[in-house]
């Protein structure tokens, strides 16, 4: 007798859910998609244990008449397509046909189901892939499916699973995606007896960010708005101050469906270059709508990676939307204290007078009592970020989902447009015709600004009406002169200065066939080089930038040059980071206030004056609220 059989249905079915259903999260990626397919603007997800033991599904859709109810649960049963050709044109979530019976074959699955139209409800189980009763039930309309013990009759599987708080969090990022995907449904999810995010389903994408993530979050986001090449982008990214050591807090959907791409994410870092310190990922909310010819989302079998016929006309779509949202918004940090409170009572025992640290880049004040650090919003231990993490983080830990977590206050449907408006703190604005962008505003703040002077010879102290601005007079500089030179270098313009005194450099043999390998590229940087016998140079112009030119500094941009040099020709942004940050003015530096003027002004001329090169804020700005916070004058 041969040994090839046919294998019976239900185990076909256990190795067909090995595909699509990997862990607690995916049956209720699968089941909420269902619901999303029946029409349902309200979803309740609960699970216990991780979703391993149980995980409830309930929805206000459309439900299954009786007849149907078994049927669903049979392979290739959908209600979605007829005929191949349907495929295309194909807007449900699902269509296979085969999550339920997936699902199915590897738990214990109850379901309550009733259509408008029917009087009764039916609620039918299962185990392990075959219906144990059927029976009529009172329900209303929609459907509740309930999964119990996943993989209980395949222990290989079984044995996959991390541990409960895990897959919990795997289920609540899940839920987080499908909750930013689909702003006009009510999404629930309670974990072990807790709701851990409940978002209004108004429509608005910026009350699900709030209800998600908090208003800390809500507060500091742009929004995007862009379209070009059909290419349609919006959603929210976040103030640079709001990035993570890590990417779990950016999410991109593509016609609703959430998805992962490289060429996105490289988009939207690209355009916070220079905005982020390194190892630092911004946050971002991004729907991408376009025609559904021009991508694939079927290479992978959970559908999260996407693969577009025109890679580079989406990323050039998602960089300008960001660009666009960043550059006309006004990124000066504010400093404020959420942890001062907590802190202070440990400060006034310990006496010595406050100090107020906020992070010197340069030098620590030296020989001073070890100050009492107060947490700046942008630092990644402030707790502020601590609170977005126990949401998003796919791995939050067992003591964490053990906190309590409070059930947010929720705007209501239809109300929450007013109040989540202001989350952005600044009114509208005045000029209905030529509108002035937050960016502008707070450009013309800083210039009418009054300067005070300058601390530690190292920040300006500046004041506008209650608020007082400091200036990092070291990242300004280094500001001024990147932009500076990274624009005369992209446009080609020569901008030498012929030095006094032409200066002579001995090269390695490396460093000297560098040089002349790429001259073009050198005089595009505004230098004038020529070879002075075996390995040596002899410089005769610099590049004219704010600041000058040290020639001290040529060699140490050479060896940065060299070591971040591509393939092809052309000056690496490291380089050009580096000769921005050589010879600008140094902390440390008195400044008379026409030369602190003239800075800045050049500074507000800058495309993006809240940030150095490496990312660490330029500006900063401390309410007079909060110093009156911190002197006690109010509280
Ligand atoms: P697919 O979604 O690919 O069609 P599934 O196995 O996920 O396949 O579901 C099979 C069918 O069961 C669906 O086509 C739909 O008709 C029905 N169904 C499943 N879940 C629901 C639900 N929550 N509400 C109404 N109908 C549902
Ligand atoms: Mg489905």
């Amino acid at each position: 007798m041969g040994s090839i059989v046919i294998l019976d249905e239900n185990t076909a079915n256990q190795i067909a859910a090995g595909e699509v259903i990997e862990r607690p999260a995916s049956v209720v990626k699968e089941l909420v998609e269902n619901s999303i397919d029946a029409g349902a603007t309200a979803i309740t997800v609960e699970i216990k244990n991780g979703g391993i033991s149980y995980i409830r599904v309930t929805d206000n859709g459309c439900g299954m008449e009786s007849d149907d109810v078994e049927l669903a649960f049979e392979r290739h049963a959908t209600s979605k397509i007829r005929r191949i050709e349907d495929l295309d044109r194909l807007t449900t979530m699902g269509f296979r046909g085969e999550a339920l019976a997936s699902i199915a074959a590897v738990s214990r699955v109850e379901v309550r189901t009733k259509t408008a139209s029917e009087q009764a409800g039916t609620l039918v189980a299962l185990e392990g892939g075959k219906v144990i009763s059927v029976s009529q039930t009172g329900c209303s309309t929609g459907t509740t499916i309930i999964v119990r013990d996943l993989f209980y009759n395949t222990p290989a599987r079984y044995k996959f699973l991390k541990k409960d708080s895990a897959e919990a969090g795997y289920v609540s990022t899940m839920m987080v995606r499908l909750a930013l995907a689909h702003p006009g449904i009510s999404f629930k999810f309670v974990n072990n007896g807790q709701v851990q995010h409940h978002t209004p389903g108004n429509r608005d994408l910026i009350s699900v960010i709030y209800s998600l993530f908090g208003s800390e979050t809500a507060k500091a986001v742009l929004p995007v708005e862009h379209e070009e090449s059909g290419i349609r982008i919006s959603g929210f990214v976040g103030r640079p101050e709001t990035a993570r050591g890590n990417r779990n807090n950016q999410f991109f959907f593509i016609n609703g469906r959430t998805i992962r791409n490289k060429a996105l994410t490289a988009a939207l870092e690209d355009a916070y270059k220079t905005l982020l310190m390194q190892n630092k990922f911004p946050f971002c909310v991004l729907h991408v709508k376009i025609s559904p010819e021009l991508y694939d989302v079927n290479v992978h079998p959970q559908k999260l990676e996407v693969r577009f016929s025109n890679e580079s006309a989406v990323y050039m779509a998602v960089f300008h939307a960001v660009k666009g949202a960043l550059s006309s918004a006004s990124l000066i940090r504010e400093v404020t204290s959420p942890e001062y409170e907590a802190q202070e009572s440990a400060a006034f025992q310990a006496a010595p007078p406050e100090q107020v640290s906020l992070e010197s880049q340069d030098k620590p004040a030296p020989k001073l009592p070890p100050p009492q650090r107060l947490q700046v919003p942008w630092e990644p231990s402030a707790r502020t970020g601590a609170k977005a993490d126990m949401v998003a983080d796919s791995r939050f830990e067992a003591s964490e989902a053990a906190k309590p977590v409070p059930e947010l206050a929720l705007p209501k449907p239809g109300q929450a447009q007013a109040p989540l408006k202001d989350l952005f703190g600044t009114g509208e604005p005045a000029e209905p015709i030529e509108p002035v962008t937050e960016r502008d505003r707070g450009a013309q703040v800083l210039r009418e600004a009054e300067i005070i002077g300058q601390v530690f010879d190292t920040y300006i102290i500046l004041q506008h009406g209650h608020t007082m601005y400091l200036v990092d007079q070291h990242a300004a500089h280094e500001r001024i002169r990147y932009e500076t030179l990274k624009k005369r270098i992209s446009e080609g313009q020569s901008f030498s200065q012929v030095v006094m005194e032409p200066y002579i450099v001995k090269l390695s043999p490396e460093e000297y066939d560098f040089l002349f390998s790429r001259m073009a590229d050198f005089e595009k940087a505004g230098f004038e080089i020529e070879s002075f016998g075996p390995q040596t140079i002899i410089i005769r112009s610099v590049p004219d930038i704010p600041g000058g030119f040290a020639l001290d500094d040529f060699h140490e941009i050479l060896d940065r040059w060299m070591a971040t040099a591509g393939e092809k020709s052309g000056i690496s942004d490291e380089a050009i980071y580096m000769m921005s940050c050589k010879s600008a003015i140094k902390a440390n530096r008195r400044m008379e206030k026409d030369e602190i003027k003239a800075l800045i002004d050049q500074l507000l001329s800058t495309e993006n004056p809240y940030t150095c090169v490496h990312g660490r804020p330029v500006i900063i700005s401390i309410s007079q609220r909060e110093l009156e916070k911190r002197f006690k004058r109010i509280i």
